[in-house]
């Protein structure tokens, strides 16, 4: 599970004062576009790690880059068809390359690398194009042939007829992930996780594939596409041999060599038994290794590689590929250490009933990380926190992982710092004032206690299948995790532990969140569009909630001045309850799988979108002139060899633009057929 940030850190936070001077060289903003504003990320204290901590990053960072393209092909069968046409055209046309046609393919070709296909990112919707049928159509033609990706004996008109209106046609494929009450979300769905199947039949196939009373269920369905062979409902593996065979043979080739630099024995065996998996795709050696991942604790680098997420399968079975290389941040993780030695305190006092609660829990371990590289479903947009591993029965027995990411964190707020978007829409100057105080290190705090108590805590009761929610499960997963944070970041506990200076400063983090849940998220929606996005719905599910539930002893109102809506917060400690009263109601779900209640919970209150607020928050934001997304670029590592032409070091530089990384990337990894 992943934190992502929430449209309140496009404009509200800001790092120490100090920092910004430090920083004033470091160029964070790299690129801009529709509705995306590209930022760099910067690798502290990269020099501080020995040389073959270096080499490690170096070879994992390798392997991380080596599954855009299976990311590519699974959000959709003609993602890379497309995004090989369009660098085609990019890099070879001969025509004007400042006439308006060629600047909005540009700009289409940018939002693709974006949403590593054809759609949106964080709405699921298909871009529309800005250029012409007819531009695209003359450009191609104009290009040599042996430059376009055809399929083995396609002729340019046919590729033409295959692609064409996938891009151009409005009608066709426009979700990624349909998350719509009362359709087939498999055949609505344009991912690339089913072919020629319905939803019943893909049910029908794994409900005959789990055993229902067993304890340790492997993660059916995570790492295959399902297809229908000659009348028969089969499972295509994504292992070496099987699809994607290509880029996961890279991966495993750079895995070997990230092997013999480990920094000890238990991060070796994370590493072979990762490269064991890729070769089996067994789903055992897959849990295996996700045990040996969360055990190894002493190694300073650390890394996510592989089918890990399952947000983009309307079912929440099929994983994305995704990576993230990463080390250590010793001293900021003192904080979350903290935290974590306190996690059966947590558990025990929390408002959850006692028999939804885990009576012993077990490996609770946070820390807060650099991130060295992105990859996979990681880039260009970033998480903030990640928790894994996501099996229910291995987070029970085994405990879990879960990681703050703070050099991403500090690149948002140094973007963002001066926007003007928290005079906007803070009601007060008091709130602006607690936000400028508090507002980074209650974030940091709240993603800490999201990320390692939040998934973490409570339990299923005997029997309940942790897919019992099925398309509410990830939603309401998420409002938990927040819950826990919310409830917890304002108890004395906190300051007691000295992670927070006073009473004071959890304010600033219920205000933003009922603001940004109520009003300013709904800048990353379209008029007239529902809430899609499991983060969005949970963060509209708990601020919507409590805004209802505290209606009649006004907790939280929504007033206006000059004309304009506010979120005002008349009693914090009431608040409190009300987020409590949620938690306890949201944990029941999850703990007895009431599938009823979780689908009457999100319908209700995270899917709709108040139209005259929608409205009135758009214009105000627009008028700013703030991208409501961010994605990043990677830094450049290089190896630096000795005379003897041993690597004596290895160098990371940060002058990459958005265009050369991603045309680069396309070049040097990109081993998949177009068509897979
Ligand atoms: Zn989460």
């Amino acid at each position: 599970m992943k934190k992502l940030t929430s449209i309140i850190m496009t404009g509200l936070l800001l790092a120490a004062c100090g920092q910004q001077q430090k920083e004033a060289d470091f160029q964070y903003e790299v690129d801009r576009f529709a509705d995306v504003q590209i930022l760099r990320y910067k690798v502290n204290n990269f020099d501080q790690l020995s040389l073959n901590q270096k080499m490690l990053v170096y070879y994992l960072s390798q392997a991380a880059l080596e599954g855009r393209d299976i990311l590519f092909d699974q959000n959709h069968k003609n993602n890379l068809s497309i995004r090989r046409l369009l660098e085609a055209v990019y890099v070879n046309y001969t025509g004007d390359k400042t006439a308006a046609d060629f600047e909005a393919m540009t700009t289409y070709l940018k939002q693709v690398w974006m949403g590593n296909g054809i759609h949106h990112h964080y709405s699921e919707d298909k871009f529309k194009p800005g250029f012409s049928e007819d531009f695209l159509r003359t450009a191609v033609q104009g290009i040599d042939s042996t430059q376009l990706p055809l399929a083995t004996g396609e002729s340019v008109d046919s590729f033409i007829a295959r692609v064409f209106p996938v891009i151009f046609d409005p009608a066709l494929y426009p979700k990624r992930t349909n998350q719509e009450n009362d359709v087939d979300l498999v055949l609505s769905s344009a991912n690339n996780f089913y072919e020629g199947v319905s939803q019943a039949e893909v049910e029908a196939f794994y409900q005959g594939m789990a055993n229902p009373n067993d304890p340790r269920p492997v993660p059916y369905g995570l790492n295959s596409k399902v297809v229908k062979r000659d009348g028969k409902i089969q499972e295509i593996k994504w292992k070496v041999g099987g699809m994607y065979s290509e880029a996961i043979i890279r991966i495993v080739g750079w895995l070997h060599k990230a092997a013999e630099v480990a920094e000890n024995e238990s991060q070796k065996k994370v590493i072979s038994t990762l490269i064991d998996y890729y070769e089996t795709g067994n789903l055992e050696t897959y849990d295996k290794y996700s045990i040996f991942w969360l055990q190894d604790l002493n190694s300073q680098v650390d890394f996510v590689n592989g089918f890990t997420e399952t947000y983009t399968d309307p079912l929440g079975m099929k994983a994305t590929w995704e990576s993230i290389v990463n080390f250590k941040d010793v001293e900021a993780t003192k904080r979350t250490t903290i935290i974590s030695d306190n996690a059966q305190w947590f558990e025990d006092n929390s408002p959850t009933d006692k028999q939804y609660k885990k009576e012993e829990v077990r490996g609770v371990t946070a820390k807060v990380i650099t991130v060295a590289m992105l990859g996979g479903d990681c880039y260009p947009a970033t998480p903030i926190g990640i928790n894994l591993p996501n099996s229910n029965w291995i987070r029970a027995e085994h405990g879990s992982k879960s990681v703050t990411i703070e050099n991403i964190t500090e690149a948002y707020n140094q973007a963002s710092s001066g926007s003007g978007f928290r005079e906007e829409f803070m009601v007060s100057k008091e709130e602006i004032e607690r936000a400028v105080n508090y507002g980074a290190l209650t974030d940091n705090l709240h993603t800490d206690l999201h990320e390692c108590l939040g998934h973490g805590s409570g339990k299923l009761l005997p029997g309940v299948s942790p897919d019992a929610l099925k398309a509410y499960g990830s939603p309401i997963e998420e409002a938990r995790a927040d819950l826990f944070g919310l409830y917890y970041v304002a108890d004395p506990k906190l300051v007691e532990l000295g992670l927070l200076p006073d009473m004071e400063a959890y304010k600033t983090q219920y205000y933003s969140y009922l603001m940004n849940g109520l009003m300013t998220q709904l800048t990353r929606i379209q008029p007239g569009k529902n809430i899609e996005q499991a983060h969005m719905r949970n963060r509209q599910l708990i601020a919507s909630w409590v805004y209802e539930k505290g209606k009649d002893d006004k907790v939280v109102e929504l007033k206006k001045v000059n004309g304009k809506t506010f979120v005002v917060v008349n009693d914090y400690e009431k608040l409190r309850g009300l987020f409590g009263e949620l938690l306890k109601e949201i944990q029941r779900i999850k703990s007895t799988g009431d599938f009823e209640a979780a689908k009457q919970m999100v319908e209700t209150y995270a899917v709709k979108v108040n139209q005259e607020i929608h409205t009135e928050v758009l214009d105000r934001y627009a008028k700013l002139n703030i991208a409501p997304y961010k994605g990043f670029v990677n830094p450049v590592y290089t190896l630096v060899k000795a005379e003897d032409g041993s690597i004596a070091d290895v160098q990371v530089t940060y002058d990459e633009n958005y265009v050369d990384q991603h045309l680069r990337y396309s070049r040097e990894y990109s081993v998949l057929p177009s068509m897979n």
